[in-house]
């Protein structure tokens, strides 16, 4: 007997989060014939996996960005996942089923008429108020930033209204909530990329040319090559500092974030690729070597990038806008400054800001970081509250192909709690 107690022909799961986790359980549930509530807080699907640039040299080097671009379309082009962007649950009921609320924000460009020519990017006199998503796959594929917009500020533009060929546009709309009900949950909310702001001495946000891994993962897959921010130009070193927001047990921040030594290493090698000339150092206290494939591209990667196993201590400013990172020597005799083009902080995952008021409404735990836990170690994807399960990194750090195999894990899961699927003897 399964443990749902009642007795509906058709099943209906609310998956929270439209990052790759949320895309897979989404999109495994709806293959098992279970529709599925998709609802993302942001105005597009795919989390910050969808950011990522392909890092293939002369072969692939499985960093799973391409996963995340097919499992995004599979899920816009399945008709049993319903899919509401800029909503975020308010409220939550138990009554046998889940009852729930959600707050709407308007999408304000109606995706039905939108062809995605530009034309309210192009025309827009405000920096950041038309944003544009990163995937072609994205539905609508261009979003107004109330932040930045002058409609919401004074009222005095509606030029992208105006000027959108389509009539796709309508600024003045309010906000609303709509209500449903669902028989599961997935809670796939993602992670909080580490604030280098935090860090002062990083020099982030003072320094130009001092950028996060994310920041170099956008400017890839956007401009598909590396320049310096100061100036455009092209540069000839770029340094990587690991464990920014990691591993630091006196700032209880002692977890590793299990994906930093394996992306820095896969961007280095790609942007030597691209650019040969472009020289690679990265900065490390030990490298996190896991997976069957790893210690092959780590010997691989040694060829092309230089590894120094140190912290440096200081940035700060050298001539015609470089930086210069100050550093012991390796027998901790000599300091060394040595300038580099662009330094690039490879910051951590961090449980996410909105963890605690979301377990409070869904009366699940935090475990000691603040990650949603999971109450069986070898599962990993079911809750303290029956009928609500975790995939992905609002579980713990993890990589894109694990978030993806963890969310299968809990649709299987679901789908036993939901008797969509005999359960295990
Ligand atoms: C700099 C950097 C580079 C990386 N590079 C790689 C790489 O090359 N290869 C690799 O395998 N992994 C990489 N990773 C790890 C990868 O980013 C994660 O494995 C992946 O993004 C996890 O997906 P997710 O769905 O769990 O979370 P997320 O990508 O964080 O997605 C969560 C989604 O949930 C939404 N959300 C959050 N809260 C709510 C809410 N309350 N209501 C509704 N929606 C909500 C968010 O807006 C977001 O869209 C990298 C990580 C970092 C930090």
């Amino acid at each position: 007997m399964n443990e749902s107690s009642h007795n509906q022909t058709s099943k209906k799961v609310l998956v929270i989060g439209g990052g790759i986790a949320g895309l897979s359980a989404a999109y495994e549930l709806a293959r098992l014939n279970v529709d599925v509530d998709l609802v993302e807080k942001s105005s597009f699907l795919g989390g910050h996996a969808i950011q990522f640039c392909c890092k293939a040299d002369d072969e692939c080097q499985k960093c799973g960005a391409c996963s995340v671009e097919k499992r995004l379309l599979e899920v816009i082009e399945e008709p049993r996942i319903k899919i509401s962007l800029g909503s975020e649950l308010t409220g939550l009921n138990r009554n046998g089923r889940f009852s729930y609320t959600l707050s709407l924000r308007p999408l304000r460009i109606d995706p039905k008429k939108c062809t995605n020519c530009g034309v309210c990017l192009e025309k827009c006199p405000s920096d950041g108020a038309i944003v544009r998503g990163y995937s072609k796959n994205n539905v609508p594929l261009y979003a107004i930033d109330q932040n930045h917009c002058l409609f919401f500020k004074d009222g005095s533009c509606k030029v992208c209204q105006d000027a959108c060929p389509e009539k796709a546009i309508t600024l003045d709309q309010d906000n609303s909530q709509a209500s449903s009900e669902a028989d599961a949950i997935v809670v796939a909310t993602g992670f909080e990329a580490f604030d280098p702001l935090t860090r002062s001495w990083y020099g982030y946000g003072i320094h130009k040319n001092v950028i996060t891994a994310l920041d170099l993962e956008r400017i890839l897959r956007q401009k598909g090559e590396v320049l310096r921010p100061s100036d455009n130009n092209a540069c000839e070193k770029i340094a990587f500092i690991q464990c920014v927001g990691s591993r630091e047990p006196k700032l209880q921040h002692g977890f590793c974030s299990q994906v930093c030594c394996t992306y820095a290493m896969r961007m280095a090698q790609a942007i030597s690729h691209r650019s040969p000339e472009l020289k690679a150092t990265i900065f490390y206290m030990d490298i996190q070597n896991c997976g069957k494939d790893f210690p092959d591209f780590y010997m691989k990667c040694k060829e092309n990038i230089r590894f120094v196993r140190l912290a440096p201590y200081d940035i700060f400013p050298g001539e015609e806008d470089r930086l210069i990172l100050r550093y012991s020597d390796e027998k901790d005799v000599h300091l060394v400054d040595e300038a580099f083009d662009i330094v690039v902080l490879s910051i951590g995952i961090m449980p996410g800001l909105s963890n605690a008021s979301l377990a409070d409404l869904l009366k699940i735990d935090l475990d000691e970081y603040g990650f949603f836990a999971c109450s069986d170690p070898l599962d990993g994807t079911p809750t303290s509250q029956k009928g609500v399960f975790l995939a992905g990194t609002a579980q713990a750090p993890k990589n894109i192909a694990d978030s993806m195999a963890q969310a299968g894990q809990a649709a299987y899961r679901v789908a036993q709690y939901l008797g969509v699927m005999p359960c295990p003897k």
